[in-house]
């Protein structure tokens, strides 16, 4: 593995559910990645980092330790290996993809009453820390059985009455004559960094690449909007735009007491939005995509 000191090291999954978009994430804050089949790391051609592909449940341990100073794991997994334990890790960002839950799953002829049903019984999870802070949470005695795969078997084969298992879809419970009766974590990928002390030459690169990571998550919500409106009508129509601080206002040359208002919308803009900017007396309202950002 590549352990230079001055470039930067990114533990993203190698390959998996979180691969393609973890990839994608950092090709859009600009980084060229080396390709490769099969490699367990890639160089960045074009900035001083390195992308280490492992498996995600490495990926905690790989920040905390501080061999990488960034890495994109589900909080899912994060949390599991944080429970418990003084990590140096800090989640800087929630990526908006990944997304799943973690879920008390029952037999579907099995009659659930609520928590209560879970008292004295056994779950089967690959999640055992996080099972078992929720059920202390709501304090329930059951015990919680830990698997390293195919949960959803446990029932069948008696092991456990429960599992607690992601689901995002549900069909995979389903699919196994399960149903989710409680949730235990929201996930979506998040990235996280070291808190170990990094070395000067890296905080840069560190923060340089925090910009842009945090320019392309600004930008995928955010638009350009563009509108044309009497000088009576700025003010409500400031107020309407949303997540917009202070909007360009330029005078329109031939058409005097007539202003073009220009302003980056933090949220998303919906056709409802627009409507509501006509009736306020804006005309010609154009609303585009932002390619970069840098804030
Ligand atoms: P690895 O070989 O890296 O250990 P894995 O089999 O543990 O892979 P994946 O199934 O690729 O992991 O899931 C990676 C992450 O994707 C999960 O930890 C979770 O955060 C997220 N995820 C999103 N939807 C789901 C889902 N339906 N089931 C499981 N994970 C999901
Ligand atoms: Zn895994």
């Amino acid at each position: 593995m590549i352990t230079d000191t001055n470039r930067l090291h990114i533990a993203i999954q190698k390959s998996g559910r979180l691969s393609d978009r973890s990839r994608e994430l950092l090709e859009h804050a600009g980084l060229r990645i080396q390709t490769g089949k099969n490699r367990l790391s890639a160089r960045v051609e074009n900035f001083a980092a390195d992308l280490m592909f492992v498996r995600d449940d490495d990926i905690p341990t790989f920040v905390a330790d501080g061999i990488c100073e960034l890495g994109i794991v589900g909080l899912n997994v994060l949390e599991e290996f944080t429970l418990g334990q003084d990590a140096a890790l800090e989640v800087l960002a929630e990526l908006g993809f990944g997304r799943c839950a973690l879920k008390i799953a029952a037999p579907e002829q099995f009659d659930y009453q609520g928590l209560k049903s879970l008292d004295g019984a056994r779950i089967a999870t690959t999640y055992p820390n996080l099972t078992k802070r929720y059920l202390q949470q709501n304090g329930i005695n059951a015990s919680v059985v830990k698997m390293s795969g195919a949960v959803e078997l446990a029932p069948r084969l008696k092991i456990a009455q429960f599992v607690c298992d992601l689901v995002s879809t549900g069909d995979t419970l389903a699919a196994n004559g399960l149903r989710p009766v409680e949730t235990v974590l929201e996930s979506e990928a998040v990235l996280v960094r070291t808190t170990k002390p990094v070395s000067g030459d890296k905080t840069v690169l560190l923060d340089a690449l925090l910009k842009r990571i945090q320019g392309v998550l600004a930008t995928k919500e955010s638009k350009y909007i563009m509108l044309n409106a009497p000088e009576n009508a700025l003010a409500r129509i400031t107020e309407i735009l949303p997540g917009v601080e202070a909007p360009t206002i330029i005078p329109l040359a031939g058409n005097p007491g007539h202003f073009a208002v220009h302003a980056v919308c933090q949220e998303s803009v919906f056709w409802e939005t627009l409507e509501t900017l006509k009736g306020a007396g804006a005309s010609g309202i154009l609303v585009v995509p932002i390619e970069k950002m840098m804030i």
